[in-house]
């Protein structure tokens, strides 16, 4: 019920703002009735803008409301109290892909670090310990970088109802596998058909980047021009990394295993094509977010590894770079034998 009159309360908020900042543009006239001036456009930019507001304020409720019913591990207060952006971009179903930035208190930034949880809707505690990271951002005020957070890339796949979960999105592609690699059309779709016997779980799509999801997070590759991008699945319970640098040994109890690229991976488009450092954390349950300490002891090591490797790296010799891009573990697909994937 709180949350309900929370949600009322801001929306009157907003909508009083809404009609404060549009009543210049009406005038009184002799039988005391509002009209609007004459030429002027029924909807001013002023008055178009706080009814955007009003319509962030609502998406942005609605999300945190829809995650609270979904996943035991976050409250809508938590995930109110982020005060995530709605990006202008939408899901398949109309729901918000909303992020946060969070910048240096004073000074300028030093780093940019894009934070992504739950590109993968089945893996829960992607999306939560992304939430909890950001609380430590918060309160740290983001230390000398600039982070670009987004708890959910993908909204429907974890949400949709009634249906359970799904690792794809709506409509049925691994938007990790729909990125614009080099010879996406000739690479994707025959693993798919040979190397996963199309599974569905790895459906790459008709087209790379024919989803809303991967088109945005590409967009924020060339708009926001990340110097690191950290990319959060479950449950394999290891570290991978894609790209130029010298990886992490490990995050945490999380030791690092190159895991190799796909067609249309983030790991092949991100990593090894646009050549930013990805790393990616795999968390050990899908369903449980790891304890506080471990929560703690990943974040620590990933704050470390930024700023010993990232922001200030060391000179290396062209040898000691990783890079990712053999084939390493082969896909396992459905067959359950445990071969890691992400
Ligand atoms: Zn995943």
């Amino acid at each position: 019920m709180n949350r309900l009159i929370a949600r009322v309360v801001l929306l009157v908020l907003a909508l009083a703002s809404a009609t404060a900042q549009a009543s210049p543009l009406l005038t009184v006239t002799d039988t005391g009735s509002y009209t609007p001036v004459e030429n002027e456009p029924h909807h001013s930019p002023v008055r178009d803008q706080s009814i955007s507001l009003l319509w962030a304020l609502d998406e942005i409720s609605r999300l945190c409301q829809q995650l609270d019913e979904k996943l035991t591990s976050i409250e809508y207060s938590e995930c109110a109290s982020a005060n995530l952006q709605p990006s202008g971009a939408y899901s398949i179903m109309h729901r918000s892909i909303a992020y946060k930035d969070v910048v240096p208190v004073i000074g300028e930034p030093t780093g940019k670090v894009l934070l992504i949880g739950g590109i993968h809707g089945d893996e829960y505690s992607s999306v939560t310990i992304v939430f909890r990271w950001l609380r430590e951002l918060e309160a740290q005020q983001g230390g000398q970088l600039h982070w670009r957070v987004v708890p959910t890339l993908n909204p429907d796949g974890l949400l949709m109802p009634p249906k359970k979960s799904q690792r794809m999105n709506a409509n049925g592609v691994d938007l990790n596998r729909n990125f614009p690699t080099p010879n996406w059309e000739e690479e994707a779709m025959d693993y798919w058909v040979n190397r996963t016997r199309k599974s569905k779980r790895r459906y790459p799509g008709t087209a790379p980047l024919s989803e809303p999801e991967s088109r945005w997070l590409a967009s924020q590759i060339e708009e926001f021009q990340p110097d690191a991008v950290i990319s959060v699945h479950a449950p394999h319970g290891i570290v991978d990394f894609d790209g130029p640098l010298v990886p992490p040994d490990n995050l945490g109890p999380l030791e690092l295993r190159l895991l190799g690229t796909y067609p249309g991976s983030m790991g092949r488009y991100i990593g090894v094509y646009k050549g930013i450092p990805l790393l990616t954390v795999e968390l050990e349950s899908a369903l449980r977010v790891p304890g506080q300490e471990d929560t703690t002891k990943i974040w620590q090591d990933t704050i470390t590894w930024l700023q010993d490797r990232v922001i200030e790296p060391p000179e290396l010799p062209r040898s000691e770079q990783a890079h990712g891009d053999t084939q390493g573990a082969d896909d396992p697909d459905e067959s359950g034998q445990g071969t890691a994937v992400n």
